[in-house]
């Protein structure tokens, strides 16, 4: 063992003794980086950041730049630049006739400045997890991918593709074969299973160590879930039912309805939630899901755009055309709902997501680990790829938190769900290089992560223009 050392040291030795002085050790090197520091709120001035191949070599004042020889350099003088955001909620389906208008969208996440998704659950997952391999592979542009393959549900499952599961044997074959896609994560969803099987879905993978997120059916408190090893809820309707001073006689009616021929849903029970909302027990709630490190993925702006579905006109909306008409026809079926909902439970819907909403930062005060993500992909109507997260980041900051806060929910917040936050989410030595730099400071106006003008992802540097011609070939 000591010999190989030696031999090793001597290699390294030897490479570096021969190594020309006027090659350039650093792929890239960034001058004049007013760097956000997102977690501290800070502005680091007069930064330079040196990097190679994917990863962040230096950090260092722009003052010794002669000391970085760099294949290339750019002096940014003074723009800002924060780590790549993540999308932490999209999807990526709608049958194999919608792959390649799926894959089309790629590069609109990337063109507003979203380096990494979380995919929470469709039927395409051979493509996407191909999409992935090439996109790391830096063959396919487009933004880094952690996805968690088809959704778990029960029989009859709504979504295309899910895995149906009852029993104990069908949750481990579920778990065997999301293993096999390889997926990231466990994405539960709540259409159509059963208490029993949803909580024995937690309590298998995480014996095997896989995590899960998701919705849950009603007939399970979050609590429960959270204490089976639950790691992250989608939407605000879960935690918003916990918050209930009437939370079990609630879940004891719904479990008991199951029984009779009119099931109460979701939809049913939010009236009788939003009427007993309780401080006290929203406090507990927020300080255990704390404890737990759950990560909880308000999804605000969804909420929103279908609740302003009936007066608002999408038609001249500027992303519209860069959608595939076959995205665009699997917005009916919301359209077609939120049509048919009175005006009194449309403001009722409107009231529901301002209470939803004021959850926000009680959560993040509290310690809850809160991920932006826009819900957006096919099926969600006129929620695009890319502006929707810059709106979810917009309506979290304005929920109460600081524009860095609001930032942390994009930039580090998904790293620390996946436990990669020492690759992710800040700009430091040793951490990747997928970067966003924008004209303006963020800290003091949000609206700045709109404003973008270099993008680097993967190593790939990616200009305004880069980022245009992207664009502009997916435009129909
Ligand atoms: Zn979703």
């Amino acid at each position: 063992m000591k010999t190989l050392v030696a031999t090793l040291l001597g290699l390294c030795m030897t490479y570096t003794g021969f190594s020309q002085p006027n090659k350039p050790q650093y792929t890239l090197v960034i001058t004049n980086a007013n760097i956000v520091n997102v977690a501290e709120g800070k502005i680091e001035s007069g930064r330079l950041i040196a990097i190679s191949g994917n990863t962040i070599q230096a950090i260092d004042d722009t003052r010794k730049s002669a000391q970085y020889k760099a294949a290339r350099s750019i002096d940014l003088g003074g723009k800002y630049i924060i780590p790549g955001l993540w999308d932490n909620h999209v999807h990526f389906r709608g049958g194999d006739s919608l792959i390649e208008a799926n894959k089309a969208l790629l590069p609109l996440f990337l063109a507003y400045g979203i380096t990494t998704v979380r995919d929470c659950g469709g039927d395409i997952t051979p493509a996407v997890m191909d999409w992935k391999k090439q996109i790391e592979a830096g063959t396919l542009a487009g933004p880094r991918i952690f996805s968690s393959g088809p959704k778990i549900d029960g029989p009859g499952a709504t979504w295309a593709g899910s895995l149906e599961v009852t029993t104990p044997g069908e949750v481990s074959k579920a778990l065997d074969s999301l293993k096999k896609l390889k997926v990231d994560y466990v994405k539960l969803y709540d259409s159509k299973v059963s208490r029993e099987a949803f909580l024995e879905t937690i309590s298998q993978a995480q014996q095997q160590g896989m995590k899960t997120s998701g919705h849950m059916p009603y007939t399970v408190k979050l609590r429960e879930a959270v204490d089976r090893g639950l790691d992250g809820s989608e939407h605000l309707y879960y935690v918003i039912k916990a918050c209930s001073a009437k939370e079990d006689s609630i879940t004891n009616a719904i479990i008991q309805s199951e029984k009779t021929t009119k099931p109460i849903g979701l939809f049913a029970a939010l009236p009788t939630i939003y009427d007993t909302y309780d401080q006290p027990t929203a406090d507990k709630l927020f300080r255990h899901l704390a404890e737990k490190r759950v990560s909880i993925v308000p999804t605000l702006f969804i909420s929103k755009t279908l609740g302003e579905i009936k007066e608002t006109d999408h038609t001249a909306d500027s992303l519209l055309p860069y959608i595939d008409k076959k995205i665009q026809a699997t917005y009916a079926g919301r359209i077609a709902s939120a049509k048919r909902q009175s005006d009194e439970s449309t403001r009722f819907s409107k009231q529901f997501a301002a209470k939803a909403a004021s959850l926000v930062p009680q959560l993040f005060r509290s310690g809850v680990n809160i991920m932006a993500g826009s819900d957006c992909g096919a099926s969600n109507s006129y929620v695009y790829p890319g502006s929707s997260l810059h709106e979810e980041i917009k309506l979290i900051a304005a929920s109460g938190l600081t524009p860095a806060q609001a930032l942390q929910t994009s930039t580090i917040n998904g790293s620390k769900f996946f436990g990669v936050e020492k690759t992710y989410g800040s700009i430091q030595k040793g951490k990747s290089s997928d970067l966003v730099v924008l004209e303006e400071n963020p800290l003091t106006n949000i609206n700045a992560i709109d404003n973008i003008n270099m993008v680097l992802s993967n190593g790939k540097m990616y200009s305004k223009k880069e980022l245009n011609d992207l664009l502009h070939a997916i435009r129909k």
